[in-house]
């Protein structure tokens, strides 16, 4: 679908070892670009490299596993993008994390870990990579949620923090869009990864069940829409948030 639009493109992409952000690395490199993924821990990146090279060893990737929220590793990793190859053209913020405890239950440092890498992280990481962008007329694409938007019945901090996502994205899109450097974000709904798998069976059917298209999302469906908003064909959208969902609407959501 997108093959040759990326080529000559470099792109970073958080969280790209599994599930939507590995979808996102495999599309954008059968695009053509060359790819930097970060994943959290060095053994799932190395794992994921190898996954990669194995369907084509002509794979222009790389990874790196560091900690998202750190400002030298943030500036020290861009750097060293652009010297292998010259120019860094998107950035897709993909890594998150979910922690669904009833408010009254949930400690200070559960809060912590979602905010910071769900909120934080993407400051950091477009911070520093804005002046390359800048260079290149390049993007920036978050993964929100359809939780940022209509809220959740648990688990406070990934709604607030998927929320700030949403904000960031258009308060960014905003700031740099008359410098080129475009902003938007994806709000998924219920896609089928390893933060899904881990729902209770009743929640995933009760849910799944108030999807209209009647099936949960595919990392793919994602990854898909990550492509389109950095394609050329997006060239004059900025601070978006295109919910990909399946039609999803929070009106039956089990407590
Ligand atoms: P996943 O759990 O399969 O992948 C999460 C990715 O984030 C992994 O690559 C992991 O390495 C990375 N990550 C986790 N903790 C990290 C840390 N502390 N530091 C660095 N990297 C870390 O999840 P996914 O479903 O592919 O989610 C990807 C994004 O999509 C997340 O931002 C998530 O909130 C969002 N999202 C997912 C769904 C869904 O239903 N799966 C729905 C809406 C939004």
């Amino acid at each position: 679908m997108f093959e040759n639009q990326f080529n000559g493109k470099v792109v970073v992409v958080t969280g790209g070892s599994r599930g939507i952000g590995f979808a996102a690395v495999k599309g954008f490199l059968a695009g053509g670009a060359k790819v930097c993924f970060l994943s959290h821990y060095e053994e799932t990146g190395a794992k994921a490299l190898a996954a990669l090279k194995e369907i084509n060893p002509d794979y222009e990737v790389m990874t790196k596993a560091i900690d998202l929220c750190d400002f030298k590793a943030a500036q020290d990793l861009f750097k060293e993008v652009e010297a292998k190859w010259g120019r860094i053209d998107v950035l897709i913020n993909n890594a998150g994390t979910d922690c669904s405890v009833w408010i009254t239950k949930l400690k200070q440092s559960e809060w912590d870990t979602v905010c910071n890498l769900n909120q934080k992280a993407v400051f950091n990481m477009s911070k520093y990579a804005i002046p390359y962008l800048l260079k290149t007329k390049g993007c920036i694409i978050n993964t929100a949620s359809v939780a940022g938007v209509y809220g959740t019945p648990t688990g406070l901090p990934y709604p607030a923090s998927k929320a700030a996502v949403i904000a960031m994205t258009k308060s960014l899109a905003y700031s740099f869009a008359d410098k080129g450097v475009r902003v938007n974000c994806i709000a998924p709904g219920v896609v089928a990864t390893d933060m899904v798998a881990s729902m209770p069976d009743f929640a995933k059917k009760s849910v799944g069940d108030t999807i209209p298209m009647k099936r949960f999302g595919q990392p793919e469906d994602i990854a898909n829409a990550m492509m389109f908003l950095a394609s050329d064909a997006a060239s004059y959208i900025t601070g978006a948030c295109l919910q990909v969902d399946g039609g999803y609407r929070p009106n039956n959501q089990p407590k």
